[in-house]
Order: C-alpha cells, then structure tokens, then sequence
C-alpha cells in the first residue's frame, strides 16, 4: 500500500484474518440490520445508526471495488477490519494514519479536529438530558433520514399515509395543543417553540415556557439502576427536587410527573 502509515491490525491480535468476500457479507448485513425496522425511538440513537447503516453501505461499495481491481490490495483491506468490537488497528496507528493523509494535506490540525469531537461529544452528552427542540430535530436527521423515520413510525409509505397518526399532543393534561411532526420535522413549519423531551414526551410552546425554562424548571430524567440500588430500579425525577418514586411501568412515572405539572401550569402560575 502507498500508505504513510500502515495500518496493520493490532500486534496481539491473534484472530484469523477475515477474507473480503467474509468481510463484504458482514458489511452487507451490518447495513441491511441498521435499517432494519423498528428503528430506536431515541434522536440520538437513531442519528447514529442511520450513519452506521450509510457508512457500511460506503465501505461495501468501496470494497468491492478495490477488490475487483486488485485482490491483494483488497485482502490487506479486509484484514485491517475487524468490525466494531474485534481488535481492528491500533487507534494510535489510525490517528497518525488520519493526521498524515488526510489532516496534514487538507492544511488542517488533527488536534483542533479531535477538539471540535469532543465538544460535540460533551454537548450531546448534556442535551441528551434535556428537552430538545422538534423543529430542530428535523434539521439533525435531515430529509432523508425523515424518510426512514416516517417508514418506522408508519410501517410502510402507503400505510403512513392511511393509517400514520402525525399528531401528538402535548404532555399537559386538559392541554388541547397538538403538533403535526411530520410538518415539524420535515421543516414545513408548525413546530416553532415545541420541545420533546425523551423521558415524557412533546410539550406545546406556552408549557415549554412553564415547565422546562426559566429560573425553576421542572425537566424530567430518569433514573435507572443507581449504585445501591435493587437490580430493577426506575424512577422518574424532576429538577427541581421531585421524584416519582420506584415504578414499574414507564408510563406509571410519566402520569405521576403529568399530575406534577399540574401544580405549575395553572393559568395563575
Ligand atoms: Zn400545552
Ligand atoms: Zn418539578
């Protein structure tokens, strides 16, 4: 290879190396179970398996093209993958290999790339806790990938369109707001100021205000299987000090914590 850096797998490895017709079946399985349904319900989760699924698409065309061309080139590519949990190349050896062919001839710093993932790593991290914005939940997933989501949520193009519900109403009981999340997602407006949070659900903009900003809000987290704690604990909690107590059904937790904005969403309030 014309590599600077070899990428060799790791020195311990003692796995026999995968042949490319071995690795190409493994990546077709890899795509076809990424978008397989039911997709995750989670943003985050669902973002990065429909990137798994694009990526393992990529690497098969590519190695079938390499391969096809030149087997031996197509053989050292093969034994460099190991799949997401084998031993793969060292990530030492595949930074260098980054910084060498890819950071340096683009006039760029590897170091300031691996700054930029950590704050999107950091970021995400403290998102993930919080309510986030619908409309910008559709910028994150990006027309194509709503295709796919609308295709989990509906089954099928056909069955969406005769059956798909694409209403959801907001999480404060007696609130007759409701919100279109195929409008909202897919950037066509109606979802300004609506927040889902991923432990209770769509909350309309004037309970947004209430519950989930300000000075005291009230944004829901669950909390399972802490230190200590019996093998089957969850509960749900609020920020600002309120606990729904062991539950064993998630929606237990989420009625109780419907019960609790109550307090706080009364016109006077
Ligand atoms: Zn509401
Ligand atoms: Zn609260």
């Amino acid at each position: 290879m014309p590599d600077p850096v070899h990428l060799d797998p790791a020195e311990d490895d003692d796995e026999e190396a995968a042949s490319a017709p071995e690795v190409l079946e493994e990546l077709a399985r890899l795509h076809l179970r990424a978008v397989a349904l039911p997709l995750p319900r989670n943003p985050a989760t669902f973002g990065w398996q429909a990137i798994a699924g694009a990526l393992a698409a990529f690497a098969a065309q590519l190695l079938h093209h390499v391969n096809a061309k030149d087997e031996l080139a197509g053989t050292y590519f093969a034994e460099v993958y190991r799949g997401p949990l084998g031993a793969g190349p060292d990530p030492l050896a595949v930074g260098r290999w980054l910084e060498q062919s890819i950071a340096r001839p683009a006039g760029a710093d590897l170091d300031a790339w691996a700054a930029d993932a950590q704050d999107g790593a950091e970021k995400a991290s403290a998102d993930a806790a919080g309510p986030a914005e619908v409309s910008e939940l559709g910028t994150l997933l990006g027309p194509d990938v709503l295709s796919v989501l609308m295709t989990g949520l509906g089954a099928s193009w056909k069955a969406w369109e005769e059956e798909g519900d694409p209403y959801r109403r907001c999480i404060v009981p007696g609130c007759r707001e409701r919100l279109n999340i195929v409008e909202a997602m897919g950037g066509e407006g109606g979802g300004e100021g609506w927040k889902m949070s991923t432990a209770v659900g769509y909350a309309c903009p004037s309970h947004v205000r209430k519950l989930w900003e300000g000075d005291r809000p009230h944004v829901p987290l669950w909390r399972h299987n802490p230190a200590g704690a019996s093998a089957s604990f969850s509960e749900l909690t609020c920020s600002c000090g309120w606990a729904s107590g062991i539950v064993a059904f998630r929606g237990h937790g989420t009625t109780l914590y419907q019960a609790h904005t109550l307090l706080y969403t009364a016109e006077e309030a």
